[in-house]
This record gives C-alpha cells, sequence and structure tokens, in this order.
C-alpha cells in the first residue's frame, strides 16, 4: 500500500520556528512508522513562495522576490536533518515544473466552467495577503491575526465558484466521518460548510509576483491556490524522469496545524474535485503550542527554543517531549522547566537508564550473550499482549500522544519488572541460572519490541540502541519474537544527565 504523507509548506517570510518544527516532526512520525510496517511511503514538505507578503519583504530588502524565496527556502530546507526529518522531497512553490502543473490544472478548472470574472470589494489585510469575511474581522476593520487596519479593496478578479461545492462538501463530510482528524476539528469544518459558502477570489490584478492565469495572464493567482496544488505537482517532478501521480496521489494524510483548516478543509476538496482530481483520504489537526509556564529550567532559560534543545539535548529529545507534553490535537503548554523534567524522569531514568542496566547485565552476567531457548515470562507477556495492534491503529488514526504512551506504557512495565525479578540477586550465587535466563532473555526482548515502536519519535536514539540490541531490522514485532542468542553490547548512557551552568 502507498503512503503519501505531507506537512503544509511553510511560507518563505518567516523564520522557521517550533510550530513548523512540529508540524513537519508530526509528519515524520507517521513517514517513518509507515515505513516500518513495509509501506510504500512519500513524505513531502517544502516552501511556499509567492503572493504579496514576499514581494513586499523582498521590497524592503532591496532583492527581488526570487533572491529572497531562494535564501530563507534554504533556511527551511537546512532544518529537515537538523530535526532528523527524513522527508523523501522538498517542493517549492516557484519551481517552473511546479508552475506549469498548476496552469494544466487551473484551465481545468476553468474549462469545467467552476470560474467566473467578478468585481471584489472587501476588506484586506496585505500581512495574510487575504480578503476578511464579515465574521473575520475584529474591532475597528483590523485584521485578528495581525492587529492592524485592514484596506478596503475593490478590483477585477476571477472567482471560484465555491458555492457550487456546497452539497458536494455536506455530502463529502456524511459519507467519510474521518476525513478530518480529531473529530472536534472535523465539526469545526462541517461548521465552516453549514455556515454558507461564499466563492472566494482566485486571481488578483496588482499582484506582482505570483503565478499568472493561463487564461487570463494580466492577472496572478492567489497564493493559497497556487500553494495547496503543491501536494498534487510535485508528484511529477520529485523523481527526476518519473511521475509519481499515479502511484502516490490521492495523498492519504495531509498534517496540519489548526489555523489553515478552512483553507484545507473547504477549499481543497472543493478545487480537487473542480479539477476532476481524487481527494485526499485524511487529514490531521493539530493544536497550538503554548509558552504558558513562567517557571525557569536549569539551563535552558525560558523560552524554549528548538535549536537550544537540539543542539544541547538532540532533535529525539524534543521530538519525544513536543508529543509526550501535549496531546497531538490539543492545544496545550510547553515550557523549558517541562522539558527537563521529562528529560530527566523519562528519557534518562526511564528508558536510558533500562537500557544501560539491562545490556551491562547481560554482558556482566552472561558475556554479552542474550540467553537462547528461554520462554517468554506469563507476567510479562500479559502486559505487552496487544499492545503493538493497540498503538498501530492509533497511528492509523494519526494519534501520536495516545501512541507514544502506548509503548511508554512498556518502558515503565519492563522498570517495574527489573524491581520485580531482582537479577542482581539472581546472579549471585547463580542458585537458579535457569530463572537469571528468562529474567535476562525478557528484559531484552522488551526493550527490542518497545525501542522499534520507539523508532518514529526517537529515530536517533533508537537506531544506536537497536544496533545494541543486535536487531538489523526495523520490522516492529511482538515479545518473543526473536529466539535469543544474539551478541548485545554496552551502551553509554542514552540520554546523559544536565549539566546546570554555574
Ligand atoms: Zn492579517
Amino acid at each position: 500500500m502507498s503512503f503519501y504523507v505531507t506537512t503544509p509548506i511553510y511560507y518563505v517570510n518567516a523564520q522557521p520556528h517550533l510550530g513548523h518544527a512540529y508540524t513537519t516532526i508530526a509528519a515524520d512520525v507517521m513517514a517513518r512508522h509507515m515505513r516500518q510496517r513495509g509501506e510504500d511511503v512519500f513524505f513531502l514538505t517544502g516552501t511556499d513562495e509567492h503572493g504579496e507578503p514576499v514581494a513586499q519583504a523582498a521590497e524592503r530588502e532591496g532583492v527581488t522576490p526570487r533572491e529572497l524565496a531562494d535564501r530563507n527556502a534554504a533556511r527551511f530546507e537546512a532544518l529537515m536533518p537538523q530535526l532528523e526529518v527524513s522527508n523523501d522531497f522538498f517542493i517549492r512553490t516557484s519551481d517552473p515544473r511546479h508552475g506549469e502543473r498548476v496552469q494544466q490544472v487551473m484551465q481545468r478548472v476553468h474549462d469545467n466552467g467552476h470560474v467566473y470574472l467578478g468585481t471584489y470589494e472587501g476588506w484586506y489585510c496585505p500581512r495574510c495577503a487575504d480578503f476578511k469575511t464579515e465574521n473575520e474581522i475584529a474591532e475597528g476593520n483590523t485584521c485578528p491575526i495581525h492587529h492592524i487596519p485592514l484596506d478596503r479593496e475593490q478590483e477585477e478578479n476571477w472567482f471560484f465558484r465555491l458555492s457550487a461545492f456546497q452539497e458536494r462538501l455536506e455530502a463529502l463530510y456524511e459519507e467519510r466521518p474521518d476525513f478530518v482528524v480529531p473529530d472536534f476539528r472535523r465539526n469545526e469544518a462541517v461548521a465552516f460548510v453549514e455556515q454558507g459558502l461564499e466563492d472566494v477570489s482566485l486571481s488578483r490584478p496588482k499582484l506582482k509576483w505570483g503565478m499568472r492565469l493561463p487564461w487570463d495572464p494580466g492577472q496572478r493567482m492567489y497564493v493559497w491556490f497556487d500553494a495547496l496544488l503543491n501536494y498534487y505537482t510535485a508528484l511529477s517532478f520529485a523523481r527526476e524522469g518519473e511521475d509519481l501521480t499515479e502511484r502516490y496521489w490521492p495523498a492519504t494524510l495531509h498534517v496540519m496545524a489548526k489555523d489553515i483548516l478552512k483553507f484545507h478543509a473547504v477549499i481543497w476538496p472543493a478545487l480537487l474535485i473542480a479539477a476532476g482530481l481524487e481527494l485526499p483520504r485524511r487529514m490531521t489537526i493539530h493544536g497550538f503550542l503554548l509558552m504558558g509556564e513562567k517557571k525557569m529550567s536549569k539551563s535552558l532559560g525560558n523560552v524554549l527554543d528548538p535549536f537550544e534543545v537540539i543542539d544541547r539535548f538532540g532533535a529525539d529529545a524534543l521530538r519525544f517531549y513536543l508529543f509526550r507534553e501535549v496531546s497531538f490535537g490539543q492545544d496545550g503548554s510547553i515550557s523549558t522547566a517541562g522539558f527537563e523534567a521529562r528529560y530527566e524522569t523519562e528519557l534518562a531514568n526511564d528508558y536510558g537508564n533500562l537500557a544501560s542496566r539491562v545490556l551491562a547485565m547481560v554482558e556482566r552476567y552472561r558475556a554479552g550473550v542474550v540467553p537462547a531457548g528461554v520462554p517468554v515470562d506469563a507476567v510479562l507477556a500479559e502486559d505487552f499482549e496487544g499492545a503493538l495492534p493497540r498503538f498501530r491503529e492509533l497511528l492509523d488514526r494519526a494519534e501520536l500522544s495516545q501512541a507514544l504512551e502506548e509503548a511508554w506504557k512498556l518502558v515503565r512495565r519492563l522498570n517495574r519488572y527489573v524491581e520485580e525479578t531482582r537479577p542482581w540477586e539472581l546472579a549471585k550465587d547463580e542458585a537458579d541460572p535457569e530463572r537469571l535466563d528468562e529474567v535476562l532473555y525478557n528484559l531484552i526482548e522488551g526493550l527490542r519490541v518497545t525501542t522499534l515502536m520507539l523508532v518514529p519519535f526517537l529515530p536517533r536514539t533508537s537506531e544506536r540502541l537497536l544496533a545494541a540490541l543486535g536487531e538489523e531490522s526495523l520490522e516492529l514485532s511482538e515479545l518473543g519474537s526473536r529466539p535469543g542468542g544474539q551478541a548485545v553490547e554496552r551502551v553509554p548512557q542514552l540520554f546523559p544527565k544536565i549539566e546546570t551552568e554555574t
């Protein structure tokens, strides 16, 4: 099965920040997990480069829009390896191959009769590059996002007949209740549709930096149309000499933050229907990370800077924290103190120490070879039973935090198993060597199975640990599916203690 996952493309006017990292890592978790399941994965991210804000910023800096886009797109592209993100392609909407494909699709929308020429008058936010509808205007005709005065603008535009898709979209949400997840975001999408759809402006004559309409080159395309189509166009040129559209379209999963739900849940499916293209299978919407807490951490100060976290603790620690601290889908507070607490108690103690202890015991008591021909311990099997299927089901629904908790329950269970069995006491006089074999085998197996589940959250750490456990495959497997007998190695502390600067 193909699994095509996307992030939104990021607007080059901004600097990469935690929000971009969050969405991108979420998509990466899904991509890595599905690769482990043997799915044919394609993972796309990239940059959105057209529109008035880019042209304005370029003008202020005395460079061309293309120069500004080139420079800022490079920052986003460099972000991917820093986050341990495994995207298969990075699309830039200023790529002429994207432009060519967008024009083909939009020409089809035109030829199918879904556009018309009309006059637009409305309140426009230059920073959003967007006209505001009545209920989106804040007090005193200001932008609710940017808090700047809106401009009253009138111009001749091409319009996309969004209103004609009202019933189609209502039917879509009726027939496919999981088109948008989680449920409460789906309800928001349905509410957008049910309040009545207005036609939307598709082009603007005043734009200087954007794609021309193929049937009216005096008008340039409103940036959202060009941007949304990236999910479709990228497949036609992501691999040199190959068109991947047949193989991966429609997209399996679009990942995004809640602020762009409307574009994706309303305009995007309508546009695809208008062009005669298949709709994506699902979109998952996450909330915002809020820097609520004022308590300062020992070493990170007050503001959780993703780049500082990565420099000091590695990308895995950031990846783990973001999905552990805030339930994916909801808004939630994060903080530097919260990061350090989770790093110390969960990554360093619960997981890192467990791995070090277990591997050290196998080395000390069994010369670094996992006992073979030993049964799975029934008390452990009981708690591992069903964990992997549940984990997979949760990720099928893009419930990342719940999936991570499912894996973490096993980490905690293994720690309890160490305390219950006390292998160091069993080793004292070797009174019961078979029992020690059994305990060590089960601990290694538990650690192996759990670490395989954690691969998408902790890609770098799990790679190291799986190598130390003598596991070469990334395939998910059940407790007891490996017979033992492999050589293992000690690992240095996977998550070293935090050094406090004095
Ligand atoms: Zn605005």
